[in-house]
């Protein structure tokens, strides 16, 4: 069976694409099969696995809007998981979908020939429109990277509304399976605090450990791969390998009792 999670904030800069490529690298290395889906215009998760998204005559964008198969786009990475990349061209994606009957499902429909592999994470891009939606509508489950600061909280609750009205018409099943503190300054008791506030304010799951800040992040997407092999034992690097751990666990105890 497989798990599709998207990770998603509409804020920019909180760590998703580093969360997708990492957490991603983690789960192969545990074993499990792993697409990773880039629906940003920007491509960074593209680039930061090691494509320059200037060489593809293909990407996701012309999946969701010309119905080329999925299987035809696909790549595989040095980091051991498999891309769906994007180029410049999604960022039409957007106006190209929005006269489209269905566009919510377009992710979704897209992905329905993808079948054998464990883990499909969705790197959304930092807005609330319509490849937003379109990924929330094809997901099990959403992860909200998070940075603990003071003004952090702001815009949770307009993503959680979000979730509310794909639970409401496009997608019954999803759930929100938490945040995952990034960019994390363990020093301090500030981090901590916001982000119990936060977990409580909105009652969410906090994914644990916390990713801390550190400036080997800086480096992987230059060199073309994650944390996981530019800095293998590196405290950023572990954690994302426990929260990996933590995620394979959920996923094998199932949908939480509420
Ligand atoms: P988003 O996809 O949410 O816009 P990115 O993953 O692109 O965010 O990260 C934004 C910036 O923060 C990047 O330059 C990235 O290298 C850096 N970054 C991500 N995680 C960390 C971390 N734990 N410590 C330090 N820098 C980080
Ligand atoms: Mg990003």
């Amino acid at each position: 069976m497989t798990i599709t999670l998207a990770v998603a904030n509409q804020k920019g800069g909180v760590a998703k694409t580093t969360s997708v490529a990492s957490i991603g690298a983690a789960l192969a290395e545990l074993g499990q099969k792993v697409l990773l889906v880039d629906l940003d215009p920007q491509a960074c998760l593209t680039f930061s696995l090691g494509i320059d998204p200037e060489d593809l005559e293909l990407s996701v964008h012309q999946v969701l809007t010309k119905g080329v198969d999925v299987e035809a786009v696909i790549l595989e990475t040095e980091d051991g998981v498999d891309l769906l990349p994007a180029t410049i061209d999604l960022a039409r994606a957007e106006a190209d979908l929005l006269t489209r009957t269905g566009r919510e499902h377009a992710i979704k429909a897209a992905l329905e020939g993808v079948v054998d592999y464990d883990w499909v994470l969705l790197d959304c891009p930092p807005s609330l429109g319509v490849l937003t939606v379109a990924a929330l509508t094809a997901a099990d489950g959403v992860l909200i990277p998070l940075q603990c600061e003071t003004l952090s909280h702001r815009g949770v609750g307009q993503l959680l509304d979000t979730v509310h009205d794909v639970r409401r018409f496009t997608n019954k099943g999803l759930e929100v399976w938490g945040v995952l503190p990034t960019l994390y300054d363990g020093r301090t008791t500030h981090a901590r605090m916001v982000l119990d506030t936060i977990a409580e304010t909105y009652d969410l799951d906090v994914i644990e450990p916390p990713i801390p800040k550190t400036i080997k992040f800086a480096e992987a997407p230059a060199a073309g791969r994650s944390i996981l092999a530019t800095a293998r034992s590196s405290k950023g690097a572990k954690a994302y390998r426990e929260v990996a751990a933590n995620l394979v666990a959920r996923g094998k105890a199932g949908p939480p009792i509420r």
